[in-house]
């Protein structure tokens, strides 16, 4: 029997947030995906639309709530990175605070609505407007850590990163994160950037979603979401490079920043990966080389850069 399907506006924090309630016919795991976290993830946002119309007429066992743009109000003025009422970042802002600024009223009631309580958060990410980027997945420390790893091996990119709390951690506030410390099985899967809707990178997270559906018990194994089609591994399903440390890499002053590599280019410690010059071109400000051996999983792909900004980032073993 095919699930039940109810599309709705959400309130949250007083954002009408679209959500679509997928319910299966029999009992079974309650999943949130969530996209547009941030507001010009297209790639992401494309991938959750295309999988959640697939899903109506699948057999499902349990429940999905799937949120395709949750910063509505950075989609709408397309405001990368930030919710562009206080210019805060989102994703930096979990669990939130009910009587905060509105990103971190909208991480609150997003925590508290579609991530507490659930059996497994997946929030599916891309590189915003200026980002290029490498696929990966990105996982916390914690009591669901196993639980989450299974997921993020599911999805099938790559690069597998898992992050710990502490002064290392490149990223704090996340859905992931947070969801993390409280005990539910969270994931941040990365494909996609620069602004495009790039078909590839829409497969990629429609591909995982299907696999984590799979990996939750929720559906039979899709057709193409075996160890058959790209990235996967041979019998044992997807296999992914484990990464433990994500280094971020900023500049000291505003210039034009040029990188020297691409995203997913492989590495060495002391190679250099860019340089930002003088805006009328006429000095080296500051040559970027990389601190450790690693692969670049992001990078800036606009040559504006503000002081103090963030140019790339390095996972490492
Ligand atoms: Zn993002």
């Amino acid at each position: 029997m095919p699930p039940k399907v109810v599309r709705r506006t959400l309130d949250l924090a007083g954002v009408g947030v679209p959500l679509i309630e997928i319910t299966g016919s029999s009992d079974g795991p309650q999943l949130t995906v969530l996209a547009g976290v941030h507001g010009c993830e297209y790639a992401s946002m494309a991938g959750v639309r295309t999988w959640a119309r697939a899903l109506e007429s699948r057999e499902l066992h349990g429940r999905v709530r799937a949120v395709p743009v949750l910063n509505m109000s950075a989609f709408r003025a397309r405001t990368p990175f930030v919710v562009p009422e206080d210019g805060k970042n989102l994703n930096r802002c979990f669990p939130g605070n009910p009587s905060g600024t509105l990103a971190e009223r909208l991480a609150h009631a997003t925590f508290t609505k579609l991530i507490a309580g659930m059996d497994a958060v997946i929030d599916v990410h891309c590189g915003d407007m200026v980002e290029a980027l490498e696929p990966f997945t990105l996982y916390e420390t914690g009591p669901a850590e196993d639980r989450a790893r299974a997921l993020a091996m599911a999805y099938g990119l790559g690069y597998v990163l898992r992050q710990e709390p502490g002064p290392d951690r490149a990223v704090g506030g996340t859905t992931s994160s947070a969801a993390a410390q409280i005990g539910v099985p969270a994931i941040t899967a990365e494909a996609g950037g620069c602004g495009l809707v790039e078909q590839a990178a829409v497969d990629l997270h429609v591909r995982g979603l299907d696999r984590v559906l799979a990996t939750l018990g929720m559906t039979e194994a899709a057709d193409g979401a075996t160890a058959a089609d790209g990235g996967a591994g041979g019998d044992g399903g997807p296999t992914a490079e484990d990464l433990s440390r994500f280094i971020w890499l900023r500049c000291a002053d505003e210039g034009w920043w040029e990188p020297a590599v691409g995203a997913g280019a492989k590495v060495a410690k002391g190679q250099v990966l860019g340089s930002v010059t003088s805006i009328d071109g006429a000095s080296t400000q500051e040559v970027i080389s990389a601190p450790a051996d690693g692969v670049l999983l992001f990078l800036t792909s606009s040559p504006a850069v503000a002081a103090d900004g963030l140019l790339l980032g390095l996972g490492a073993s």
